[in-house]
């Protein structure tokens, strides 16, 4: 689907909003915070900013936030029982509604001083997201972005998760069609301007295999290893992408 500008408009603010949201709970990542805390803290910033929350409710999601630490790849339930220690990385992945229309976006970070592996792993998620963005102009096409995020992900001896995409983003969080972070073989659909994705690599440290915990929500590596996830709302413009989730 292609949007308008007053739609990209709102979606920019949306986004902003989101970004307001990543600044504040980064800001109070810190060992021993609770990861109930940070979702408190996201919410302030909704509420400051007359936002809803497109995570809270979905399908019975309980916050408005997803707190996803080590080897937790998405979608972990922020709880009064998940402290955060020294040398964790956790990862937050954040939504807001403006006037019906939505933001997405997700980081990694370090608590405190981390090893130098989840180091490497961040700055390689990081990467392989920007070259994913890069991908997204008028003319190319869409599975161009997990072919660059294969790569930079791979090269660096890293793994790509399969099963949890990203997706086109609009009046929706999750709207059609899906981004996957690797080539699915086939080049999928031509870019035009207007289009809106959230690109989100899930890269592991070590292989891609994901169980799903009993909670039914929360997302873990197969292998135990590390997961980072990084996210940005992009939209295709005919001067290229603009990634409406920076501050
Ligand atoms: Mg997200
Ligand atoms: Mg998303």
């Amino acid at each position: 689907m292609r949007r308008s500008t007053s739609e990209i408009d709102k979606m920019r603010r949306a986004g902003r909003v989101v970004a307001e949201m990543h600044q504040a709970t980064r800001a109070a990542v810190r060992p021993g915070v609770t990861t109930a805390q940070l979702d408190a803290v996201a919410r302030r910033v909704l509420e400051r900013r007359g936002a809803r929350s497109n995570f809270l409710g979905y399908h019975g999601f309980p916050a408005v936030i997803c707190t996803s630490p080590n080897d937790m790849i998405v979608h972990g339930i922020p709880s009064d029982a998940v402290v955060l220690h020294e040398g964790d990385i956790i990862s937050i992945d954040c939504g807001a509604i403006i006037e019906g229309y939505h933001g997405d976006a997700a980081f990694t970070m370090g608590v405190g001083e981390v090893d130098a592996e989840s180091r490497r792993l961040m700055e390689v998620t990081e990467a392989s997201l920007w070259a994913g963005i890069e991908q997204l102009t008028a003319g190319n096409r869409l599975h161009e972005v997990g072919r660059a995020v294969q790569q930079v992900a791979e090269a660096a001896g890293f793994s790509v998760v399969r099963e949890y995409v990203g997706h086109a983003i609009g009046t929706k969080m999750h709207e059609d069609p899906q981004v996957p972070n690797y080539w699915p073989g086939t080049p999928g659909p031509l870019l035009k301007a207007g289009m809106v994705f959230a690109v989100e690599p899930m890269v592991n440290a070590g292989g891609p295999g994901t169980r799903v915990l009993d909670d039914g929500w929360g997302v873990v590596t197969a292998d135990g290893r590390r997961s980072a996830h990084f996210e940005h709302t992009i939209a295709v413009t005919d001067d290229g992408p603009e990634v409406l989730t920076l501050p």
